[in-house]
């Protein structure tokens, strides 16, 4: 045995940096192991757009965590409230009812506090006005509940969460990945073996947390758990969420749980590389689809782009992507949609993007039959119902008599230029994971804590069934997070 600490946490991303922080609350010596090397550091989390899901009456709740609004700024904000009944509701809804009641309310109870606390140990706030509202007379009305986000997004968490472990005498170990669980005669889980750059030790610990990711980033296992051609969609994030400390999880009696077929994915940059790229990250993402249509290589719709706002569809709509010939489809937009669009997403370097002054030139340019495009858009076009277009609320301008539906914002296509952005299937993160309680301890298959042993973010099972509400991983892995630490942290002292 190398060393001994009374908390090893596996996994620097956004969950593992909050059960550091707050396990730190509750004792001295806590360790960090991740296996990527430091260039590669802070998993999935590092990827994001840094969008967080919390609850506020109104922007007086958030203020005193947005250190940058000035009274200017605030001034022009519109945000409707969001209360943890809506959160809770929403998790319902989007869950087809299936989400874990009692693990769903512990998320959206902390929900405010938790985004307070990450404040105050240093994690810095914005309202993320271009990817989440819409200028409407002369004010940016926010649609979606989603208006938090970290400066400097995914990039910044994980420098702002990095500093602040640091200074708090948190240790960091890179290039050191966990291989194996250690435990005692009776079943706890009394520290890790990892393989470091040293070679393989073992390392003591009062408590272990799990912070590790589920398997999106292993082909193999997506194949096995979430069915034909997972094994083909593109990694969004990073490649080292390969699921194997949740496979020793399991072998150590965690109890499996949640959605083990079922994941995250999205509409995704057709040629955005295998796994996610540090520099571009999220931007690969092509998420103005509402806005537009989207269609498949035989040039037709097969999804809703209106059914909800983007925060609520985008997460379910990867797998639809993954089931159209090719696993790959085009997001159209003329030269009304064209000013609406994400900036950062839609003008990413490297985008697919397609350009035409008609209908059938653009079918061209995309290798499609210009008759079965031009006969989809005008049969798309000729449905549209009369209405006042708005894209910050659900505008009900729709489509009659046309399958599928479009529920809002069906505006035709009919001033060129046309654009086209050619999309895949990308994986975020996966839904299954193990069971935990209310201290996020792992449960086994009776439902008893397995003693020492915690998990927080992507590996916690049971909250998301086949869709998620945009901004729950990162508040996942915080609620979670915080409460795997604070318990790890005073089951160690015990
Ligand atoms: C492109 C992209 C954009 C996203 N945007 C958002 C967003 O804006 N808002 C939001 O809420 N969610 C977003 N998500 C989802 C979000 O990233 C996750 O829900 C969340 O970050 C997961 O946090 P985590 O700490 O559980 O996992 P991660 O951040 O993935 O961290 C897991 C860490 O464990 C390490 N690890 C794996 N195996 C081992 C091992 N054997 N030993 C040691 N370490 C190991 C990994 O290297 C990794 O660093 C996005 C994801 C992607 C990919």
């Amino acid at each position: 045995m190398s060393e001994r600490y009374d908390v090893v946490v596996v996994g620097s991303g956004n969950a593992g940096f909050c059960a550091a922080h707050a396990a730190r609350e509750h004792s001295e010596r806590v360790l960090i192991v991740e296996k990527a090397p430091r260039a590669w550091a802070g998993g999935n989390s590092y990827f994001t757009a840094g969008a967080t899901r919390t609850t506020f009456r109104s922007l007086d709740d958030l203020r005193p965590i947005l250190d940058d609004l000035t009274d200017a700024q605030a001034a022009e904000v519109e945000l409707p409230p969001y209360s943890p009944e809506q959160f809770m509701t929403d998790m319902v809804r989007v869950t087809d009812g299936r989400c874990d009641r009692a693990l769903a309310g512990i998320l959206v109870h902390d929900a405010a506090a938790v985004v307070r606390w990450m404040h105050a140990k240093g994690i810095r706030w914005k309202l993320m006005e271009e990817r989440q509202s819409f200028r409407v007379a002369g004010k940016s009305r926010y649609f979606g509940n989603l208006p938090l986000g970290t400066v400097g997004e995914g990039k910044g968490l994980i420098a702002q969460h990095t500093a602040a472990a640091l200074a708090s005498g948190i240790a960091i170990r890179y290039d050191s990945a966990v291989v194996g669980l250690l435990r005692d005669d009776r079943g706890a889980v009394t520290g890790v073996i990892v393989d470091g750059p040293d070679g393989r030790e073992q390392i003591a610990a009062g408590a272990v947390v799990l912070a590790s990711g589920g398997f999106e980033a292993d082909p193999m296992r997506r194949a096995a758990y979430l069915g034909p051609n997972w094994d083909v969609a593109k990694v969004r994030g990073t490649p080292y969420n390969t699921g194997e400390v949740l496979q020793m999880a399991l072998d150590a009696g965690a109890q499996p749980y949640g959605h083990w077929s079922g994941c995250h994915a999205i509409q995704w940059d057709a040629g955005a590389p295998p796994t996610g790229d540090r520099e571009i990250a999220h931007r690969f993402s092509k998420q103005s689809y509402p806005i537009g249509i989207v269609v498949n290589r035989d040039a037709k719709r097969f999804l809703d782009e209106g059914a909800d706002f983007r925060n609520y569809t985008y997460a379910k709509y990867g797998a639809e992507i993954l089931k159209q010939p090719g696993a790959i489809a085009w997001q159209l937009f003329d030269a009304k949609t064209d000013p609406l669009l994400r900036q950062d997403e839609y003008t990413a370097p490297g985008v697919s993007r397609y350009e035409a002054g008609t209908i059938r030139d653009l079918a061209a340019r995309l290798g499609l039959n210009p008759d079965a495009l031009d006969e989809t858009v005008a049969a798309f076009n000729a449905a549209i119902q009369p209405g006042d277009f708005n894209p910050a609320i659900k505008d009900g301008v729709r489509t009659v008599g046309i399958v599928p539906p479009k529920s809002n914002w069906a505006l035709p296509l009919d001033t060129p230029p046309y654009l086209a952005f050619g999309i895949t299937c990308g994986i975020t993160f996966t839904f299954g994971g193990v069971k935990v309680d209310s201290g996020a301890r792992v449960l086994d298959r009776a439902d008893r804590p397995i003693p020492g042993l915690h998990a927080a973010g992507e590996l916690v099972g049971g909250l998301f069934f086949s869709n998620y509400p945009g901004g729950s991983g990162l508040t996942s892995g915080a609620v979670f997070g915080r409460r795997a630490g604070t318990s790890a942290g005073q089951w160690a002292r015990a």
